[in-house]
């Protein structure tokens, strides 16, 4: 910026140098030509008057002589051949004017005749009488009568000629010309100078005029020669031949721009050097000024870097909590930085005039030369410790850097030091000694064998108390590397787990076997990174954990496997029980259809309730089993909570209603109405509760249901579930076992009230599922408060609302139209099924509808049956031999025309993985076992329309 400036101003200073110079040499050179102009038109006037006075004084004398050389001439020309006085006059006047006088002719006026006389050489001249007259021209000859006028003597003149070697003696320069006047005639008197000449007609006018009138003058003007113009300088001078009455002048002219010419070079070499001047003396100029920017740019460098250096080292000290100090030869302070106060809070003088109380004890030499000054007489600098009591009266350790000075003949002259408040690092170091010191105490203490290593695993230490689980006595292992240390290949193991924790930064545990006298011993070592050059191992003898560990691993692996040995069993047994159950309550449903008297419906119903109840113990069980296998899971949808409610309790309606027993549902308002929650299990464990309520609450008594919502985060709510009644109660210590299977507080086999022990148990299960806890308060004779929490989330309304699963829906056929279904559904139906009872069963059911559906007795024999059948349903049980339902669905789909008969899977298993596996397979839909008439004809009526949709 500022060096761009600088350029900018001496190119303008230039400018308007260059500028000024061009016009003052405009004015000087106006004034010199000028003034020039003057001079010479002075010097040409003078010249011209000189050359006229001279030619007048010529002409004047040449008149006087020639009157004197008439006055003595011979009387008659014979005198006149005859007298060499006359000889010697004539020859005298003709040298003496020999270029003016052309001829001279001398007339006697009695005498015929006349006497020429013309000049040949200096001394001589030619005589001619001629016997004739003669005219004279009056403009180029004058005559001279003598006394009496008995002669006259005539002169022819050659005043041309004449003139014109005389203006030579006056020099005007080169570019002149020298004109002559003589009767309104301008004649060239100069070398070489012929042809017209001729003045503008103003000037010519003036000259004519002035002429006239006898005066001399100076003019300017063209002047034209040759056709060519020129301005000029003229100057006039007048003169006359008395004799010949005639009015001459000489002018003299000078080209103008010839004066000036000179001028023009003189100046053009001037300019030239002062430009070139000029350029030295910008480039000097520019050349000073770029060195001076950078002469001051390095000055502005060095004084910031000066500055930079001294804010620095202020804030160094500032920073460092340290101050300067002086001291002279006797070891006295004599001078100290001000920011004292800040480290020591003393003043200046203060600290100068109690500095010995303010030390306290000996300095601690930081660096091994202990030696004195007077022993190390030219010790350069110094570097030690010192407590210092600060003006709080707080005692800190400073650390002091002193440098030592010397006079030229090497006495000590003083020293100047740094002294910097360390007490924080000090307070540290000494808190890390003290528990290094904790720490040693601690490893001695441990059981572990400790050793400590450097970064390459090279042993540097070690804490053992047991020797005896080592393979050689630790000290011999120092120095030593894991590597040789180790029996193979246990050390290769041990190594990298080592350069683990050196790379990773993190703690790494391994497990080492060893050979030890004792036996083979176990250990688990963890290799621990301590800081950035030592890491630690600790092993710990774990052989009895191992083998502890060992057994119990047995036991748990025995343990799970017996657990899952009891839920396959599970499985299997619900499904053994349900399916010939399944044929045994179908073959009761038809059976009760049949004719019977009242006593045989009675007998019919109990088997039909016997038989019912006989499920629900079964599913019961199925469902405990699930849970304990931990198969079951959460099946979130959006519900409406309080309908949900509603459906629950009124299930219970005809109970209430027979027991007469008062029920209440009180639900919050503060309930959200839309909830994402497993609704079945919800369903289930109110289910029980409110059931078992229902059931051991006496006739006419109370039981009151109760939902608390208590909003927890956005959209989260607590719900408190509360099912009391007024009923038998349970004693106190019953309570605690009641949520184990299989438990009633009446176990006898003449007990009061029905049921399996497993409710409860279900519903404890299901709560925890959904992240509750049940809690049962209750006194015999009193009542039972069954209460519990779900966490749930509220939800938006769902656009479609809940939709009954056709299984649920009671889609029931009226009798006649179940009569003609084959007729309004023609299908042809194969029935997969192995076991007796059922195909007995399904056979009358299908029959039932008019339908006589193909049977395969294996999942094989069904695949047979497919290839040369088209079918357009098949209802395939699950579990047949050979080939499974599964298996059997899968093979059939790939079938050039598999993937058209609707098949539907049955099963007695109701668990969600066997239902998913079954639309896996490609089913396309499930059927749980026992299956009745309406599901099947529901089934059968969808599938023609999935078949056959117009
Ligand atoms: P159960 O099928 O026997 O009802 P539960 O697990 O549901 O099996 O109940 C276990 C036992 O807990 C019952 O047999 C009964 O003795 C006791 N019990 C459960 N609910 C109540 C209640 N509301 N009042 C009194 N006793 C109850």
């Amino acid at each position: 910026m500022q060096k761009s400036n600088t350029y900018w101003m001496l190119t303008g200073l230039s400018l308007v140098f260059v500028l000024m110079l061009v016009f003052l040499g405009f004015l000087f050179y106006t004034a010199l030509s000028d003034n020039l102009i003057t001079t010479r038109t002075h010097e040409l006037a003078k010249q011209t008057e000189l050359a006229a006075n001279e030619a007048q004084r010529r002409l004047n004398s040449l008149e006087e002589d020639l009157i004197y050389f008439t006055g003595v001439m011979e009387a008659s020309s014979d005198a006149m051949i005859h007298s060499p006085a006359n000889d010697i006059r004539t020859k005298r006047l003709l040298n003496t004017y020999a270029p003016i006088i052309k001829r001279l002719i001398i007339q006697h006026p009695g005498e015929n005749g006349m006497i020429v006389y013309n000049l040949v050489n200096q001394d001589d001249f030619e005589r001619i009488v001629v016997n004739d007259h003669m005219d004279f021209n009056p403009q180029t000859n004058f005559a001279v009568y003598g006394p009496n006028k008995q002669v006259r003597v005539s002169i022819h003149l050659n005043l041309q000629e004449y003139l014109s070697v005389h203006v030579r003696d006056y020099y005007i320069g080169p570019y002149g010309n020298k004109l002559l006047f003589n009767q309104n005639e301008l004649l060239y008197l100069s070398d070489g100078g012929d042809g017209e000449v001729v003045f503008s007609a103003a000037i010519l006018e003036q000259i004519n005029q002035d002429i006239a009138a006898g005066l001399k003058g100076n003019y300017e003007g063209s002047f034209f020669q040759d056709g060519e113009k020129s301005q000029v300088i003229i100057a006039q001078y007048p003169f006359k031949v008395r004799q010949l009455n005639n009015q001459m002048a000489f002018i003299f002219t000078l080209e103008k721009s010839q004066i000036i010419s000179g001028i023009y070079s003189a100046y053009f070499y001037l300019f030239g050097f002062l430009f070139l001047l000029l350029c030295i003396v910008l480039i000097l100029l520019f050349k000073f000024s770029k060195q001076n920017a950078t002469n001051n740019q390095m000055l502005s460098d060095a004084s910031q870097e000066l500055d930079r250096l001294f804010r620095q080292q202020t804030m160094l000290l500032q920073e460092s909590n340290s101050f300067v100090y002086y001291l002279d030869q006797d070891g006295r302070y004599i001078r100290v930085s001000d920011n004292i106060s800040s480290v020591l809070g003393y003043s200046q003088e203060e600290f100068i005039e109690n500095v010995e109380t303010i030390i306290k004890g000996e300095r601690q030499e930081v660096d091994n030369e202990k030696s004195s000054q007077t022993d190390l007489p030219k010790k350069d600098n110094e570097t030690f410790e010192l407590d210092l009591i600060k003006k709080s009266g707080e005692v800190i350790r400073t650390k002091n850097f002193e440098k030592l000075y010397y006079t030229e003949e090497g006495e000590f002259s003083g020293r100047v030091g740094i002294c910097t408040d360390i007490q924080d690092k000090y307070s540290a170091e000494k808190s890390l000694i003290n528990s290094e010191n904790t720490l040693r105490l601690v490893l001695d203490s441990l059981p572990d064998i400790i050793f400590i290593y450097d970064l390459t695993g090279v042993y540097i230490d070690y804490h053992v108390k047991e020797e005896i689980l080592l393979l050689e006595p630790p000290q011999n292992s120092i120095g030593k590397t894991i590597m040789e240390v180790i029996p193979s290949p246990m050390n290769v193991v041990m190594m990298k787990a080592f350069e683990r924790a050196v790379h990773t930064n993190r703690m790494q545990t391994e497990e080492l076997e060893l050979m030890l006298r004792s036996g083979k011993k176990t250990f688990e070592v963890r290799f621990i990174k301590l800081d950035h050059n030592k890491v630690m191992s600790l092993a710990r003898d774990t052989t009895s954990q191992k083998l502890l560990e060992n057994g119990l691993r047995e036991s748990k692996d025995a343990a799970e496997s017996a657990s899952r040995a009891k839920s396959e069993f599970l499985a299997n047994m619900s499904h053994e029980i349900r399916t010939p159950m399944n044929g045994l309550l179908g073959m009761i449903g038809l059976l009760s259809k049949t004719a019977l008297n009242q006593q045989q419906k009675n007998y019919i119903q109990v088997i039909q309730d016997s038989g019912e109840s006989l499920l629900t113990i079964i599913k019961d069980i199925l469902d405990y089993s699930k849970i304990e296998a931990g198969k079951l899971e959460l099946d979130l949808k959006i519900v409406n909570f309080r309908d949900q409610i509603y459906k629950i309790i009124n299930i219970f309606s005809g109970l209430v209603n027979e027991k007469k027993i008062h029920l209440s549902l009180d639900i919050d308002n503060d309930t959200p109405r839309w909830l994402l929650l497993d609704r079945d299990k919800l369903f289930q464990i109110l289910f029980n509760l409110v059931g078992n309520a229902v059931k051991f609450t006496p006739e006419e008594g109370d039981i009151s249901v109760n939902i608390k919502a208590e909003a927890i985060l956005n959209k989260n709510f607590m719900l408190y579930f509360t099912v009391k009644d007024n009923g038998i109660g349970i004693p106190l210590e019953k309570i605690p076992n009641l949520t184990e299977p299989f438990t009633q507080v009446d176990g006898s086999n003449t007990r009061e009230y029905a049921g399996t022990g497993l409710g409860l148990a279900i519903a404890h299960k299901l709560i925890e599922l959904m992240g509750g806890t049940l809690n049962i308060e209750s006194a015999p004779g009193q009542g039972s408060c069954f209460s519990f929490t779900l966490f749930v989330t509220s939800a938006a309304e769902p656009i479609v609302d809940e939709v009954p699963s056709p299984s649920t829906s009671s889609l029931a056929l009226p009798e006649e139209e179940l009569k003609n279904l084959s007729n309004r559904y023609p299908l042809s139906i194969l029935m997969a099924e192995d076991n007796e009872i059922n195909i007995q069963f399904m056979n009358i059911i299908f029959g039932q509808m008019g339908y006589r559906p193909d049977l395969a007795k294996n999942g094989m024999e069904a695949v047979d049956k497919c290839r040369s059948k088209s079918y357009d349903l098949i209802f395939m049980d699950n579990q047949m031999p050979k080939m499974n339902g599964l298996e059997a669905t899968k093979a059939i789909r790939k079938l050039p025309d598999g993937h058209r008969p609707v098949i539907i899977g049955l099963s007695a298993n109701i668990f969600q993985e066997e239902i998913d596996k079954a639309y896996e397979a490609g089913m396309d839909d499930y059927l749980t076992k026992p299956i009745n008439l309406n599901q099947i004809s529901n089934k059968i009526k969808s599938s023609y329309l999935k078949n056959y949709p117009d």
